[in-house]
């Protein structure tokens, strides 16, 4: 196993498990083309690799939350359509245009800075676009009325293409509130209805995330946004096992420091953890300022030595979490300690993290932070 840099700590990530991943997206969902969501640095996994890995296993689209992002990938070589999720801001239209990203539009405001910078450029090919219309997530996009107009602006310009006309859903991963789903695609479908009436049809017409994709056959039009179940995760525990993922990532460390302490001895910050017997405690090099969250000793965390399942001893440091790994471990400095992930028959994934923690595993990937090496496998 392969470490990085002079702290034995590592995030590895399997390519292996990303392409799987995709490829069982793919077949879910053909003939709608897969989209694979690389914001945020690909979940925490790298956007550069994960991107190359689901273009292999047959995505043909990527999407970002900022023009920034997309930025990295074109650097990177990657010549793919991608997708902007969020309106550029006027300042960052003319990049999304020379980058060739494909931004979203739902301002007039957004609709002039791109037709701006894409008349600028010059190069006499019409900028693809995609509106996005807000069907009832009330987080960004133009009202239905709004969004018709925008559409025909968009369409009307000759230096734009309407490309793409797209929603988000809200709850698409709580199959007890299917009816609010089906309501936000209705609303859609009178959208794309009004367009057609106007002899506007855009060519891709997409509205499921990962959990549209896999519980909703009628969200998927032409295309599917897939973030969380390309890094091999289910949206939520409802919709598990509908699908054959696996976890891509997963969070080791080598022990640095190991003894044995006396029972009643009480470790870490605050002293919150008492030995209730004498035990073998290793110390590990990872911490809050890693993703590994302060409260995760609170409430019950665990990490993977030897193959065995030890709770974290005391509260996470920015740096070093302590281990108790029993009377009578053997433990050695430099063996390794799991934090998320597989050993042995064991394994801890970051849906645990999250049902310990009130939070979903997205947040737990994401918050992986950049101090830790990633190291590609598969
Ligand atoms: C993040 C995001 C996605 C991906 O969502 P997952 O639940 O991770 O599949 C899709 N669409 C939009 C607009 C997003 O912001």
């Amino acid at each position: 196993m392969a470490e990085a840099s002079s702290r034995p700590a590592w995030a590895e990530v399997d390519l292996g498990a990303v392409r799987g991943n995709v490829d069982a997206l793919v077949d879910l969902c053909a003939p709608a083309a897969v989209c694979a969501v690389v914001k945020a640095d690909g979940y925490g996994h790298g956007a550069v690799a994960v991107a190359r890995a689901a273009l292999e296993a047959g995505a043909t689209w990527l999407a970002v939350a900022v023009v920034e992002e997309g930025v990295a990938l074109r650097r990177a070589g990657i010549t793919s359509p991608i997708l902007v999720l969020a309106e550029p801001p006027p300042a960052a239209a003319a990049e999304a245009v020379a980058q060739q990203l494909t931004p979203t539009l739902y301002t007039s405001r957004g609709v002039e800075a791109a037709q701006a910078a894409a008349a600028v450029a010059g190069d006499g090919r019409r900028v693809p676009v995609h509106v996005k219309v807000d069907t009832g997530m009330h987080r960004v996009g133009a009202s239905p009325a709004d969004a018709v107009a925008l559409a025909e602006a968009a369409h009307a310009s000759p230096a734009l293409e309407l490309e793409g006309l797209w929603t988000h859903l809200a709850v698409a991963d709580e199959p007890g509130r299917d009816d609010y789903t089906l309501g936000q695609l209705a609303c859609f479908e009178q959208v794309r209805a009004e367009l057609a009436r106007r002899g506007i049809r855009p060519a891709v017409v997409h509205a499921a995330n990962s959990a549209g994709a896999i519980a909703h056959p009628a969200a998927r039009y032409d295309l599917v946004r897939c973030g969380i179940a390309v890094y091999g995760y289910a949206p939520s525990a409802e919709l598990a096992g509908r699908l054959p993922l696996r976890p891509a990532l997963s969070l080791r460390c080598r022990a640095t420091f190991v003894r044995e302490l006396d029972a009643g001895e009480r470790l870490s910050y605050g002293l919150r953890y008492e030995l209730s017997r004498r035990s073998v405690v290793a110390t590990a090099p990872l911490g809050y300022a890693d993703g590994v969250p302060r409260r995760l000793s609170a409430v019950g965390g665990e990490v993977l030595v030897g193959g065995r399942r030890c709770p974290l001893a005391g509260t996470v440091t920015m740096d070093q979490v302590m281990v108790d790994c029993g009377s009578e471990a053997e433990v050695a400095v430099g063996d390794e300690v799991v934090l998320l992930g597989r050993q042995g028959g064991e394994c801890v994934s970051a849906d645990e993290w999250a049902e310990r923690l009130g939070t979903i595993s997205y947040e737990v990937l994401c918050g992986i932070g950049p101090r830790v090496p990633r190291v590609y496998t598969g």
